[in-house]
């Protein structure tokens, strides 16, 4: 992971940045990114061992920008555990300003190996916790008169492939439920899709069926780090209250 690039903010222009599923990957890379940065993040997901050495990874980058990392425990699937993550960071801080929704499975498999637990995962993960954090976060970004969604959905979020049925389901409907929230918000509130091609993460891990996890070591071969995603996160982050970046597609060049 990289973040020597990164610069420190303005202490004015510091926000209180939430990503839930911020133990590995994806996740953690934005973290690790928003704090070198100097912004003060609450770091979410089930793993808290991984969080804890996230927030220790990342004290010296933190003393040095003015950021932060809390790490909190949070199911995403559970609406009232989301309720207070969200309330916690709240708390704590006195505002929230970023909602970053990241948490995510992807247990490929085609349809008729009939794994309908995993289908219902990736709902409950994927769907139910992208909205899970929007019911808890709207109240609060409405009552400040400002905020900002960020929704990681997927290159899956705009086309399907064999055993990606119910997985790219679950980012059509992130990606959906994104664009309406986008349309239906006071501007005052900014909504951004990022939709990331094969990236380097523990993602593809969830996979129990043999054919898809093969192919899966085929497709993963071009992947890109998760940095490339903190960067589009942080472009996003970084514009003018009155700028709203929509969506960001990143995706390694040999992916086509
Ligand atoms: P990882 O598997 O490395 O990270 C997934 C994260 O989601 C972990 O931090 C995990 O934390 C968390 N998570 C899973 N279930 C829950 C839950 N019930 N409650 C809270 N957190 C949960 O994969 P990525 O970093 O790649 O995935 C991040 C996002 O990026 C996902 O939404 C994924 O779909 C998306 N994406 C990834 C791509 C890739 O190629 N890597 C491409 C396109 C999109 P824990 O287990 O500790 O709870």
């Amino acid at each position: 992971m990289t973040t020597q690039h990164s610069e420190t903010i303005a202490p004015s222009d510091r926000k209180v940045v939430l990503i839930t599923g911020a133990s590995s990957g994806i996740g953690a890379a934005v973290a690790t990114r928003l704090v070198t940065e100097g912004h003060l993040v609450v770091a979410g997901a089930r793993r808290t061992d991984r969080l804890r050495e996230l927030a220790d990874g990342t004290a010296d980058a933190a003393a040095r920008s003015g950021g932060g990392l809390h790490p909190v425990r949070v199911d995403v699937t559970d609406r009232a555990d989301v309720a207070a993550f969200v309330r916690t960071a709240h708390d704590r801080h006195g505002r929230v300003d970023v909602l970053i929704g990241n948490a995510g499975v992807m247990p490929l498999s085609r349809l008729d190996s009939l794994l309908v637990d995993e289908w219902d995962r990736m709902i409950d993960v994927n769907v139910r916790g992208l909205l899970h954090g929007i019911a808890a976060a709207l109240p609060v970004f409405a009552a400040q008169g400002s905020g900002h969604f960020v929704t990681v959905a997927s290159i899956g979020a705009h086309e399907v492939v064999p055993t990606g049925a119910v997985y790219c389901g679950t980012k059509y409907a992130a990606w959906a439920i994104t664009e309406g929230l986008r349309q239906e918000l006071d501007p005052s509130i900014r909504v951004t899709t990022i939709s990331p091609g094969v990236v380097d993460s523990e993602l593809a891990d969830t996979i129990t069926e043999a054919g898809a996890a093969e192919a899966m070591r085929a497709y993963r071969a071009h992947a890109i780090g998760p940095d490339a995603v903190a960067s589009a996160v942080s472009y996003a982050l970084a514009q003018p209250a009155d700028v709203d970046v929509n969506e960001i597609v990143v995706r390694p060049v040999r992916q086509r």
